[in-house]
């Protein structure tokens, strides 16, 4: 699944390609991708301009000059931006034609993506973005209100971190190098986090993230970037795939938590 840190990657490269191009034309082979109405997402995004592409943790925002369409790749989504002639694949769901001859392609083995329109007053205060909890990446995220929000639950920390309402954009990867990074075992009841370890989450997120980033986020399992984008950040893994504790050599554990498969240090992660 594409974290933060991928999308941040497919962002850059896409706003790059789209930037002041005009949709000439939209189609749509599976009809649930589109949230909206097809026939009121054409009318909204059709002959419009394409301003810059945004993100919000895991969500690429396409500002168009008047309002915007939201897109959440899920578990395979995929944009491809080709020639006009190039031949497309049956898992191409949706094609959006381009004003310089090359065409923007959704492409979706599972189909569970979705893209919606917004005007511009609902991109942040409506759903789904309205519903996303401070970036993991952020600086400057309040510390107080995420104490409380983190130890008000009677859950694992690891999963309360894969919970989008309270941080966005980490995903099942980084959760698990986040909480190597801190020492926390990823078993650890929200509840008995500390306001310090609140500091040291969000410290090794900003820094596990942009490194992500910077090494345009992680080729492992079933998930590569489109557009000629391969990651390298599998290389920085401390944990996640991982057998020998890079810190202490001891083997790592590998459960599944709440549905998701962690690997943590028992030595190193309290
Ligand atoms: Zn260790």
């Amino acid at each position: 699944m594409p974290e933060l840190a991928e999308v941040e990657v497919v962002r850059n490269v896409l706003n790059n390609s789209l930037k002041g191009l005009v949709i000439t034309g939209i189609e749509c082979r599976y009809k649930p991708i589109i949230e909206d109405d097809f026939a009121y997402f054409t009318s909204k995004v059709l002959n419009k301009r394409i301003v810059e592409i945004k993100r919000y943790a895991k969500y690429l925002i396409f500002i168009l000059e008047d309002g915007a369409f939201i897109s959440h790749l899920r578990m395979e989504g995929k944009y491809f931006y080709v020639l006009e002639n190039e031949e497309i694949s049956k898992h191409v769901h949706v094609i959006f034609h381009l004003s310089n001859g090359y065409k923007l392609l959704y492409a979706d083995v599972r189909k569970f993506g979705r893209i919606v329109y917004k005007p511009t007053e609902d991109i942040y205060n409506t759903l789904p973005l309205s519903n996303i909890g401070v970036e993991a990446n952020n600086p400057e995220y309040n510390r107080t209100e995420l104490f409380k929000a983190i130890t008000n639950k009677r859950l694992p920390i690891k999963t309360v971190l894969l919970d989008q309402s309270i941080i966005s954009g980490l995903g099942n990867i980084y959760a698990d190098e986040v909480l190597f990074a801190c020492g926390i075992s990823p078993f650890t009841e929200a509840k008995c986090i500390t306001l310090e370890q609140i500091d040291l989450i969000m410290n090794n997120s900003l820094k596990i993230l942009n490194k992500a980033i910077e090494n345009k986020g992680t080729t492992i399992r079933s998930y590569t970037s489109s557009l000629g984008v391969a990651g390298n950040y599998q290389n920085f893994l401390c944990v996640h795939t991982k057998t020998i504790c890079p810190r202490c050599n001891t083997a790592l554990s590998k459960s599944k938590i709440n549905g998701r498969t962690s690997y943590y240090c028992p030595n190193c992660q309290k």
